[in-house]
C-alpha cells in the first residue's frame, strides 16, 4: 500500500510537459515572453472579456518588446527568429488570454507573414516597419458568408481599372474587423477561372468604400473584436495588389497552414492554463477532509491531461519546425491544429469539473477557458477540415511502407 499523502506532487511548477525539445535559445523565449505576459498582460484580461474591450495596449506593449513580426529581417522592422519562436509568444500569451493571442497570431502568421513573402521590396518597405513596431495592427479578409470552408467559391470582385482595381464584396467573421489598419483581402479577378482567379490586395483602412459591421457578439475570445468587413467600389492602387493575379488562393492556403500552427499554440496555451489550475485547486480544495486531488477520479483526469499537454506540445512545437516547407507538410499542420484544439476543448471541461461548482462561476475564470477554446476547432479550418486534409494526405499521398 502507498504510504498516504505519497500521491503529492512537488510543489512548485507545473510539470513542464512537451518543452524537452526546446533549445537554449526557444528556452530563452518562452520565460521572457511569459514573464512579460505575466507582468503586462494578465492583470487586465479578465476586464477585457468581461467589457468586450478590444487589447491594443497588449498589441502595442508586444510591439514594443520586438514580439511582433518575429521572423521577419531587422531590416525590416522585424527579429529574424525561428517560427518555433513565434510559436512559442502565441502559447504564452493564450495561456492567459486567448483573445490578444488570436489578434497576435492573426497580425503575424495571416498580415505580416504574407506581405514578408510575398510582398516587393517597396511594400514590405511601407507596411512592416509600423506592423513589427505594433503601430498598424494586420487583419485577413478571406471568408464570405456564403464562402467559409469553400474559401475558393468566394465572391467578392475586383475589377481592373486604370491604375488599380475597384474591389467590391462583404467579408464575414473577420478578427480586428475595423480596428486594424490593415486588411489583406482576397477577391476575384475573374468569378469563371474559380480559384485561379483569386487575388490578394492590402486595403488600407479609411479607403472611401470600406466599412464595417459592428461587432459580434459572440461565446469566447470576447475581447477580439470579430466584425463583418465591406467593400463597396473601394479603389485599390496596383501597388497594393500582393502578388500576382490569380496566386491569391494558394497565398491564402500557404498563410492558412502557418495560422493552423499558430492557433494549435492557442489551444496548448489553453491546455497549460487549465493544467496549471487544476493542479493548484486539487491540492488546496478540500472536500471529506482531504484535498481532492487524493481521489482518483481527479487524479486520473490530471494525468489525461498532463499526457495530451504533452503530446500536443511535441506536435505543435514539430510543426512550426517544418513551416518552413510548406505545403508538403500540411497534413502535420493540420494533426497539430486538430489534435491541440480538440483536447484544448475538452480539458477546459476537465477543469471546470475539477472546481466543481466554482469552475461553472465567471468570477474564478475556468469558465472563460472553455468558451475561449471552442473557437479553435472552427477558425482557419475547422475540425472537419482539418480531418479532410489529412485523409486526402493518406489516401494520395502516403508511403504505406513507411507507415
Ligand atoms: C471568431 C471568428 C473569427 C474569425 N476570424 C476570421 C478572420 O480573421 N478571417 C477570415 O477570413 N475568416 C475568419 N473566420 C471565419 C472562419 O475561418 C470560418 O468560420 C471557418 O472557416 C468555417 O467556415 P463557416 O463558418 O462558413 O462554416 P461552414 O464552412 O459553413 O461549415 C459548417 C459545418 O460544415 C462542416 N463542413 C464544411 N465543409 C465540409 C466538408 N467538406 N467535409 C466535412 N464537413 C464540412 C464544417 O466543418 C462545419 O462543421 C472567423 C470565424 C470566427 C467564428
Amino acid at each position: 500500500m502507498l504510504p498516504r499523502k505519497s500521491w503529492i506532487p512537488p510543489r512548485g511548477e507545473v510539470p513542464l510537459v512537451g518543452l524537452s525539445i526546446l533549445n537554449e535559445e526557444e528556452n530563452a523565449v518562452r520565460d521572457a515572453v511569459r514573464a512579460l505576459v505575466a507582468r503586462e498582460i494578465a492583470p487586465k484580461s479578465q476586464e477585457y472579456d468581461l467589457g468586450e474591450i478590444y487589447p491594443r495596449p497588449n498589441l502595442e506593449i508586444l510591439g514594443k518588446q520586438g514580439y511582433l513580426g518575429m521572423i521577419v529581417d531587422p531590416a525590416f522592422g522585424g527579429v529574424g527568429t525561428s517560427y518555433l519562436a513565434q510559436t512559442l509568444v502565441v502559447e504564452a500569451i493564450a495561456e492567459v488570454d486567448p483573445a490578444t493571442a488570436v489578434i497576435y497570431e492573426v497580425h503575424n502568421s495571416l498580415h505580416i507573414e504574407a506581405i514578408w513573402r510575398y510582398g516587393t521590396e517597396d511594400q514590405k518597405r511601407r507596411w512592416l516597419p509600423d506592423l513589427c513596431a505594433g503601430q498598424r495592427i494586420g487583419a485577413f479578409a478571406l471568408s464570405e458568408a456564403e464562402a467559409g470552408s469553400n474559401a475558393a467559391a468566394l465572391r467578392t470582385r475586383a475589377v481592373k481599372e486604370d491604375g488599380g482595381y475597384r474591389l467590391t464584396g462583404r467579408k464575414m467573421f473577420i478578427t480586428s474587423g475595423g480596428e486594424a489598419d490593415l486588411y489583406l483581402v482576397f477577391a476575384t479577378v475573374d468569378p469563371s477561372l474559380k480559384s485561379r482567379g483569386i487575388t490578394a490586395f492590402v486595403v488600407e483602412n479609411g479607403a472611401p468604400g470600406l466599412s464595417f459591421g459592428p461587432p459580434m457578439d459572440k461565446m469566447g475570445i470576447r475581447a477580439s473584436r470579430t466584425s463583418e468587413v465591406v467593400l463597396d467600389d473601394v479603389f485599390v492602387p496596383d501597388d497594393q495588389r500582393l502578388g500576382g493575379e490569380g496566386e491569391g488562393y494558394n497565398m491564402a492556403l500557404f498563410l492558412l497552414d502557418g495560422g493552423r500552427v499558430g492557433i494549435a499554440a492557442q489551444g496548448v496555451g489553453i491546455m497549460s492554463a487549465a493544467l496549471a489550475r487544476s493542479l493548484q485547486y486539487a491540492r488546496e480544495r478540500h472536500q471529506f477532509g482531504k484535498p481532492i486531488g487524493t481521489f482518483e477520479g481527479v487524479q486520473w483526469r490530471l494525468a489525461n491531461m498532463a499526457t495530451d499537454l504533452h503530446a500536443a506540445r511535441l506536435m505543435t512545437y514539430e510543426a512550426a519546425r517544418h513551416r518552413e516547407e510548406g505545403p508538403a507538410q500540411r497534413p502535420l499542420f493540420a494533426m497539430a491544429k486538430l489534435f491541440a484544439s480538440e483536447h484544448a476543448v475538452r480539458h477546459a471541461e476537465d477543469a471546470i469539473q475539477i472546481f466543481g461548482g466554482y469552475g461553472y462561476m465567471t468570477e474564478f475564470g475556468v469558465e472563460r477557458l472553455l468558451r475561449d477554446a471552442k473557437i479553435t476547432e472552427i477558425y482557419e479550418g475547422t475540425s472537419e477540415i482539418m480531418r479532410w486534409v489529412i485523409a486526402s494526405h493518406l489516401l494520395k499521398d502516403y508511403d504505406l511502407d513507411n507507415i
